[in-house]
């Protein structure tokens, strides 16, 4: 029997053959022509699939958390207010990161774990205070709640405030329109949608945000993520010059231009119907098991993973195990207040019918193990269903 697992956590999550075998090619120097002309078609493709035609990418070694604090470090000055527009861990964390370069921060929070502030509540918020950006998770890993960044978007331009969003759990399979929503940065990390293994952080800056970068009295306080560092690099690498400021992770850039070269032939908007119609059928599957799930609406619930209560009287330590010994992988809690009591179901990039069904499946047969009462195949029925309509 075959005894290689199914990774199904919200990142790292399982990649195409063709990104693993770019990932095993033989190491090349980073001032090497066919590199050069790899890394510039890269940054081409960035712009393609975060929908940001003026966009600036900047692409270094790091994971997502480096991403954050590039954002930070460049875009804030001490003293500069803030605000995070709060749906969980990682809009905490992200609040932090900005407390770190000097921000005055204000948090506007969801009233309870699994839900996000209102549209009404962030605009009071905008109305009572001047803030040079507000932050928004996309998708916030921890609650699997979606943000509408959109909305959110259109009332950062309202205000004139710089709209910066944490896209790592969302950038290539949640729908998000860079440009045409009027976001001015977003930042993601390889190890997700974007269908590469970790170790790349991403930051795509629109034209307000270079603008407010180049407007600083003050030098950035961070000297790795400094973009007066690597923005003479990224333009070298696409106008297919050698440049260097710090080595590259060659093989993981070559990576992710395979894999942005599948996002693209897939299609922004097919990739992202996928991703809708995958989990709608995993969640379908969840709520035919009589699972309940965090976010505390349907709308609310993001595309790329699903977070599950556990049931009732069963451990839930246990109950991972017996799912990983069924052959699927999955992750416990994160956010703090609710962390021992639910799991998250990673589906996004490469992900296919077949593996939600494998997942549904392992997961009944944990369920079932861990001492959970049901009809054995309703979750499996379910997701099928769907996946047939
Ligand atoms: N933001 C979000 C929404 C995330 O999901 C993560 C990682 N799970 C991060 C930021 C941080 O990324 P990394 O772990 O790659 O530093």
């Amino acid at each position: 029997m075959k005894d290689r697992k199914l990774l199904m956590i919200p990142g790292p999550v399982e990649f195409t053959p063709e990104v693993m075998q770019a990932m095993g090619m033989p190491t090349t120097s980073h001032l090497a022509p066919n590199f050069i002309e790899v890394f510039g078609q890269a940054l081409e493709r960035l712009r393609d699939v975060f929908l940001c035609p003026a966009g600036q990418p900047f692409v270094v070694a790091g994971s997502g958390s480096l991403a954050m604090d590039m954002a930070a470090a460049n875009l804030v000055e001490v003293g500069d207010a803030a605000l995070v527009v709060n749906t969980g861990y990682f809009s905490d964390r992200f609040g932090a990161i900005l407390e770190r370069y000097g921000a005055q921060v204000t948090h506007v929070r969801a009233a309870a774990v699994g839900g996000a502030p209102t549209l009404e509540e962030v605009e009071a918020a905008l109305n009572a205070g001047r803030y040079k950006l507000m932050t928004i998770t996309h998708v916030d890993t921890s609650t699997a709640v979606v943000a509408d960044v959109k909305g959110l978007a259109a009332l950062g331009r309202k205000y004139g405030t710089l709209v910066v969003v944490d896209g790592v759990c969302s950038v290539a399979g949640e729908a998000l329109r860079q440009e045409e929503w009027g976001v001015d940065l977003v930042l993601t990390a390889s190890q997700k949608a974007l269908g590469t293994p970790p170790g790349l952080a991403l930051v795509m800056a629109g034209p307000r945000a270079l603008e407010a970068f180049r407007r600083r009295s003050t030098p950035v306080g961070c000297y790795y993520a400094d973009w007066t560092n690597w923005l003479p690099i990224m333009e070298a690498y696409e106008a297919r010059k050698p440049a260097y400021y710090g080595t590259p992770p060659v093989n993981l850039i070559w990576a992710l231009n395979v894999s942005l070269g599948q996002i693209l032939e897939e299609g922004m908007e097919p990739r992202c119907a996928r991703h809708r119609r995958l989990s709608n059928a995993f969640k379908a599957a969840m709520g035919a098991l009589g699972l309940k799930q965090v976010p505390l609406s349907p709308e609310l619930a993001a595309t790329t993973l699903t977070a599950v209560y556990y049931p009732e009287g069963v451990d839930g330590g246990a109950l991972l195990g017996y799912i990983g010994a069924a052959g699927v992988i999955l992750a416990g809690g994160l956010h703090p207040e609710i962390r021992t009591r639910y799991f998250r179901i990673g589906h996004m990039g490469a992900v296919s019918p077949s593996d939600i069904l494998v997942t549904v499946g392992a997961i009944e047969r944990g369920l079932a193990q861990a001492g959970y009462s049901f009809e054995a195949g309703v979750g499996l029925a379910a997701a099928q269903a769907a996946l047939i309509r």
